[in-house]
């Protein structure tokens, strides 16, 4: 089963980003929720839609390292489940994602063969990859890149390969309840990772006063970051979401007024 394009939904796009550009050390992962549309005779290829993101919580905060655990992928498939449910479509865990801080886009060997992996469970599974905090080397503004990719086995040998898969954001006018969830959960998600970290190196015993006066600080500071960098951004995306929302109100009563009247001349 080849895929011939993923479409993103912008709100779940939103989600992918804000949860990339909230760390620029470590990369960070989740899951996409979305449904399969198999090929036709007309138009050949699958093209998977990705309708929500599910943003997994990091056990492991070493710089590279990105892994699902058995857990969190069947608790993802759960969420589906009920998002299957109440939507009356066939939503299923359909690809995950990760970012890449600071390097290029392009998904590493690891990558690669986790991919491969995955796509052993499921053929139609799909891989996106967000770059983010990369500078342009002559207008020095920070550069976003993102790209979809699956694995296939290599010409020569038993390595694998990317096969890179065009992605499309589709633009969507109002917020998913799911991905509203998931943007929610994240400085939940965030500040409990820097409340784990804090309490294993709190409980060591041998640290001396200013160690522990040192370890508190970081702990506010990191957390004071997190407000700006995501807290911040979010509650304004809110806002400015609720604002259009009461304009497209404001709209439709004038419109329902106007068709009253016309309706009373009649
Ligand atoms: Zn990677």
């Amino acid at each position: 089963m080849a895929i011939s394009a993923v479409m993103l939904e912008s709100d779940a796009f939103l989600v992918c980003m804000s949860h990339a550009l909230s760390t620029e050390r470590e990369e960070v992962m989740g899951l996409c929720i979305g449904e399969v549309e198999e090929a036709e005779a007309a138009a050949p290829g699958t093209t998977v839609h990705v309708h929500s993101v599910i943003i997994l919580r990091r056990s492991d905060k070493r710089k590279d390292r990105v892994e699902i655990s058995p857990e969190q992928l069947s608790a993802a498939s759960t969420r589906a489940e009920r998002l299957a449910h109440a939507t009356g479509r066939a939503m299923r865990v359909v690809g995950w994602y990760h970012s890449h801080p600071h390097i290029t886009v392009w998904p590493s060997h690891v990558d690669v063969r986790t991919q491969a992996m995955y796509q052993m469970m499921d053929r139609g599974f799909v891989g996106l990859v967000f770059s983010c905090f990369v500078e342009e080397r002559t207008t020095r503004t920070g550069r976003v890149l993102y790209t979809c990719f699956q694995s296939a086995q290599a010409q020569k040998g038993s390595e694998y390969e990317r096969v890179e898969v065009p992605i499309h954001v589709v633009p969507r006018d109002a917020i998913g309840k799911a991905c509203l969830e998931s943007a929610v959960e994240l400085p939940r998600i965030l500040c409990q990772e820097e409340q784990d970290a804090y309490r294993r190196i709190h409980g060591l015993t041998h640290l001396d006063p200013v160690t522990k006066i040192h370890n508190g600080s970081v702990f506010t500071k990191n957390l004071c970051s997190q407000m700006s960098a995501v807290s911040g951004p979010l509650l304004q995306w809110l806002e400015d979401r609720l604002e259009q929302n009461q304009q497209s109100i404001q709209n439709l009563q004038q419109e329902k007024e106007r068709l009253l009247q016309e309706l009373a001349s009649v």
